[in-house]
């Protein structure tokens, strides 16, 4: 096995606070890695792409996926190492004090320091339990939603009852032929207006579950059967899109078994984001301390706290925080780049 290239800090995942945390490490002047087991950035953001957003400080409202592309552009800032597809599953100590992590694929990381912004862990959408069903996520059946535009004048139905079900329903009845949404109990997650509001834009069959999905060439669901819970009396539905909220679950795998002090989703840790293992931190969703604000803000300031604690982990010499970005020295050729290209107008 050949020798991994040796980095100042790896970041295990992609989320808010991972990419936050690769900006704030390339501001500190480290040599950084960030590690996503998906094959792009952006974590539980990516859920809600097309949600606005109102409370971040700075941020008028902007949608998920403009977050996210304004955070991988600012992660870009200092040239990191981005690693897709790898779920870290191991981490040691190896002799000379350094990390080495590997990926359940078998690649091996070597780093000074480590950022664990795993958020819950890898999200893990809960699937149809109907055999067959993985076959039309390449067509009409979707546990997310990207883009509004693909149910258009649709005959929509969404399997669900969660805050994200009710939010599609609202969202997608404008511009659908029709939305039905199926759930097994009479009660729904999110506002109370909004569940209102979804019982008048959308046909809603309680208490029913999907059964069965029928294509008539194998690739297409072109009708569903429904069963009533209660009295299993089925009927069926004609459909063009197929939504399937039923939640998704974090899942942290072999990290459990790190010897991190852990609740079932959170890491402890201290409010410097010290975790019990020395050159270990942790940062956003995953990090839990006594002054915990679990919004992408919150992630944001622990990821500068985590990436200030892995520089002087390395340096015990250095600051104890970066510089101010205003006068930074790190900046000063950038800044030349953006008031040249201020001046031509670009
Ligand atoms: C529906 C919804 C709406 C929300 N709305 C808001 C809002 O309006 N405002 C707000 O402030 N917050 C909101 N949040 C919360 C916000 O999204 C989270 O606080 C934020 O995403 C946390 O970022 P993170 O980087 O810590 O974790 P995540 O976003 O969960 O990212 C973690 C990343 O780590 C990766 N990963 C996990 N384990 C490994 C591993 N072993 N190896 C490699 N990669 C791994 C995952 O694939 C994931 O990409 C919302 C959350 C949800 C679910």
């Amino acid at each position: 096995m050949s020798q991994p290239e040796l980095y100042d800090v790896t970041i295990i995942g992609g989320g808010p606070a991972g990419l936050y945390s690769a900006f704030y490490c390339g501001m500190r002047d480290m040599k950084t890695k960030i590690i996503e087991h998906n094959d792009r950035l952006g974590g539980k953001v990516l859920l809600y792409q097309e949600k606005m957003i109102w409370d971040i400080g700075g941020m008028t409202p902007l949608n998920g996926e403009q977050l996210v592309e304004n955070l991988i552009q600012q992660a870009n800032t200092f040239d990191p190492t981005f690693v897709f597809k790898q779920r870290i599953q191991y981490m040691e100590r190896l002799e000379n004090g350094h990390i080495r992590l590997t990926a359940e694929t078998g690649e091996v990381h070597e780093s000074k320091t480590v950022i664990i912004a795993a958020g819950s862990g890898v999200l893990v959408q809960r699937k149809l339990e109907i055999e067959g069903a993985e076959k039309y996520e390449v067509s009409n059946l979707h546990y997310t939603v990207t883009s509004l535009e693909q149910f258009k004048g649709k005959r929509v139905l969404i399997s669900g009852g969660g805050d994200s079900a009710v939010d599609w329903a609202n969202e997608i009845a404008p511009i659908a032929e029709s939305v039905t949404i199926v759930h097994r109990r009479d009660m729904f997650g999110g506002l109370e207006r909004h569940v209102r509001h979804m019982k008048e834009v959308a046909e809603v069959l309680t208490p029913y579950a999907l059964t069965t999905l029928h294509s008539t060439d194998g690739s297409m669901i072109n009708s569903v059967t429904i069963s009533n819970v209660d009295t299993e009396e089925e009927e069926t539905l004609f459909v063009d899109e197929v939504i399937v909220n039923h939640g998704v679950h974090g899942d942290h795998g072999l990290l459990r078994e790190w010897g991190l002090d852990m609740t079932q989703y959170q890491i402890y840790c201290n409010k410097f984001m010290e975790t019990e293992l020395p050159g270990v931190f942790c940062a956003g969703d995953t990090a839990l301390h006594e002054g915990k604000l679990r919004l992408i803000a919150g992630a944001f300031v622990e990821a500068g706290l985590a990436a200030n604690a892995a520089k002087t982990f390395i340096d015990p010499e250095a600051t104890k925080a970066a510089y101010v970005s205003s006068h930074n020295e790190r900046f000063k050729e950038k800044n030349k780049e953006l008031q040249q290209q201020q001046r031509v107008g670009v």
